[in-house]
This record gives structure tokens, C-alpha cells and sequence, in this order.
């Protein structure tokens, strides 16, 4: 058992100063003062003038690997555990990304498995970038009803040079099969779209929905902030369907890409639902840097960090309060995901808790009940780590 004490709670919504009692797995009280029984074996953490908010789920991170869109050398590593808990990010959602091609989703759901062995918790997209789509069992909605880790389908590029240009019925009958998978699994079912930078990138998919039954919140399209005309479009597309930011590129291509916590704020003035914006990392997803002649000069996995930076960001550049701030990268994303026992601290979830100073720096961390992070200092690495 563990007893955070004295703790500013963020549920995300604010609670005030809270003991929180975690045991095994979950959590199992929330209140205003827990006094335990003597003699049970409980570690008590002092959470004075800290902040505990839910651990950060990040729905598109390439856990397995991606890039090597620069050649055979450009591959990216697998994700070491250590990038999820610097990050404050308990759960992941691990995709394959634009190497559908010589790339395996048996790799990615290896991996999931490998994280949650290593304590955490991870998901995974079947398919990848290209249409026809690869899959375990030779379709999407098999995949997603009867294997436990896979919980939607993607990243399916569409606005893409490098998407396969899918159909309109090809995408319906994507986004319809995950729909019934997740139906017969008690998923999501949600379509991670990779939104490219072509003009209109939003057009295929209201097409799917006006020619079909589909709902527009079958889809969770990513890069929405990738440059100035999709951000405007999404100023629209929002009111009606999710927004998904990403945030590990904007470091890297300031100058074309729309902060992510700015872009939260101006989505919000616009007149979109807090409830349909998420963020992401992309995080170990290659990002090359180019000089300014266009040559590649380096090539970098993207951070899971940056969640956690675009989150202080929100609250102390854009004046956001946390109870906001915090819904896009953890009640909102497992709403949209229909992660039931994420997302929030309250009594019966699980129990993956992070605990911030006052600039978001991550003190104490606790991911399906055990520590991962004390006094700043991390207690577990990978197991290659
Ligand atoms: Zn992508």
C-alpha cells in the first residue's frame, strides 16, 4: 500500500488537498484525511506543496521503432521504458507509422506486452500507414475484437505523398470494421488518422462520413498543428470531431508548426468542445533536421516530454487552469480511447499518479501501483536499460 499525503489533487478536476491510498493496482481512496490501522505495511509519501495529477496517456507513440524514411540507417530504436516514466506517461498506444512495408505489427504488440512486463501500461493500433492495411488475422475488426492489447486501428495516412491514397469506401470500410470489432471486443475502435500536408486534409474523412453511417468521433486524426492552413481547418473539423496535437515536432519545426499548447487555446476560443482536443507525442517517430540549404544534418526520435512541457506551457504561458489543461492529455484521451479505469484520480482506477512541483517537474511517480519515481530520482529502467 501507499499513502500520498497532503497532495493539491487534480482528479483533473481539482480536489483540493486530498490523502490518496493506493493498493495494489488501483486506488482506493481519495479523501480529505486517511488514518491507517497500525501495523500495515504502507509507504507514506509526503505530497505537501506538490501536485498529483493522473499519469499522461499518450496515443501515438512508435514503441517498436519507425522512421527510415532517410534509408536502412534512419530506422529508429525500440522505446526504452525510461522515455514513458521522464516523461510522466503510464500508458502508451504504440502504432507502426509509415513503414507498414518491411516493419511488423507482431513487433509492436511485442513490445506492448514487453512494457506492461516492465510495469507499465500499453495499447496498440493495428495497421499502419498503408491501405490495404496490414493486420493479424487479415482484418482490422478481428484484430481489434479479439486481441486484448489492440484497441483501434492506425495510423492510416490519408493528405499524404507518402499514404497510400486510400479510397473513400476503402476508408469507410476501415473505420465500419473497426467499429463492429470494437463492439464485439468492448473497445474503442477508434481510426488514428495521420493527417498529411496536403490542402484540405480533412476532406476524406468528412467525405467517409457523408457517404456513410459512420460518425465523425470514429476518427482521432494526428499532426493537427503541423502548419497554419490544417490548424485553421481543425478550427472547424473540432467542432464536430477529435483534434489530436502533436507535440514532439513543434520543438523542431517552430517555424512551420503551430505550438500545440497555443494551438489548445485558439482551438478553444474558436468555439471547439475542451472534450474533443487531445495531445500526443509521436514519440520515437524520426524527425530530421535540415540546415538551411535543405540538407540533413541530424536525425532525432521524437520525446515523450514534450506532453509534459506543452502541459506547464498551457497553464503558466496560455493562463489555462490544470483542471483544463490536464483533460487533453489525460481524461480526454481515455474518454475518446475507452480507457475505463484511466485518466483520472479517483477511487477504482488505476493507480498510475504522478506528482509535480509547481513547474510540472515530476517528484514522485506511480504507474498500475508501484513506484517508479521517488524524490526525482527514477527506480526502474528497461530491461536493457
Ligand atoms: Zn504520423
Amino acid at each position: 500500500m501507499i499513502l500520498i499525503a497532503n497532495c493539491r489533487v487534480y482528479s483533473p478536476q481539482d480536489m483540493g488537498t486530498r490523502d490518496v491510498l493506493v493498493a495494489g493496482r488501483q486506488i482506493v481512496a481519495v479523501k480529505e484525511k486517511i488514518s491507517l490501522p497500525q501495523g500495515l505495511d504502507v509507504q507514506i509519501i509526503n505530497g505537501k506543496g506538490l501536485m498529483m495529477i493522473p499519469g499522461l496517456i499518450d496515443s501515438h507513440v512508435h514503441i517498436a521503432g519507425a522512421g527510415g524514411e532517410g534509408g536502412p540507417a534512419s530506422r529508429t530504436p525500440e522505446m526504452p521504458l525510461s522515455r514513458m516514466l521522464e516523461a510522466g506517461v503510464t500508458t502508451v498506444v504504440g502504432c507502426l507509422g509509415t513503414d507498414g512495408l518491411t516493419r511488423d505489427l507482431r513487433s509492436v504488440l511485442m513490445k506492448a506486452k514487453g512494457l506492461r512486463a516492465e510495469g507499465v501500461s500499453a495499447y496498440m493500433y493495428t495497421g499502419a500507414y498503408q491501405v490495404p492495411t496490414p493486420t493479424f488475422f487479415g482484418d482490422v475488426g478481428k484484430d481489434i475484437s479479439m486481441i486484448e492489447e489492440v484497441i483501434g486501428t492506425g495510423e492510416i495516412a490519408v493528405s499524404d505523398h507518402r499514404a497510400s491514397t486510400p479510397t473513400i469506401t476503402e476508408l469507410i470500410r476501415l473505420a465500419a470494421h473497426s467499429r463492429v470489432g470494437a463492439m464485439l471486443g468492448g473497445k474503442s475502435g477508434i481510426v488514428n488518422i495521420h493527417l498529411g500536408d496536403a490542402e484540405n486534409p480533412f476532406q476524406p474523412l468528412y467525405d467517409a462520413v457523408n457517404m456513410s453511417e459512420i460518425k465523425l468521433t470514429q476518427f482521432l486524426p494526428t499532426h493537427c498543428n503541423r502548419n497554419e492552413y490544417i490548424f485553421e481547418d481543425a478550427k472547424e473539423y473540432g467542432k464536430h470531431g477529435y483534434v489530436d496535437f502533436t507535440t514532439s515536432s513543434y520543438p523542431v519545426f517552430p517555424d512551420e508548426e503551430v505550438k500545440p499548447s497555443k494551438g489548445i487555446v485558439e482551438l478553444l476560443k474558436a468555439g471547439v468542445p475542451l472534450g474533443h482536443i487531445t495531445m500526443s507525442s509521436d514519440g520515437s517517430g524520426s524527425l530530421p533536421r535540415f540546415d538551411e540549404k535543405g540538407k540533413l544534418v541530424k536525425l532525432e526520435t521524437g520525446g515523450l516530454t514534450t506532453m509534459m512541457d506543452e502541459l506547464r506551457d498551457t497553464v503558466k504561458e496560455e493562463g489555462l487552469k490544470p483542471e483544463e489543461a490536464l483533460q487533453p492529455v489525460t481524461s480526454n484521451v481515455a474518454s475518446i480511447l475507452k480507457l475505463n479505469h484511466k485518466g483520472h484520480v479517483a477511487p477504482g482506477m488505476d493507480a498510475d499518479l504522478v506528482i509535480v512541483d509547481d513547474d510540472f517537474q515530476i517528484v514522485h511517480m506511480c504507474a498500475m501501483g508501484a513506484m517508479m519515481v521517488k524524490d526525482r530520482k527514477m527506480l526502474r529502467k528497461g530491461t536493457y536499460e
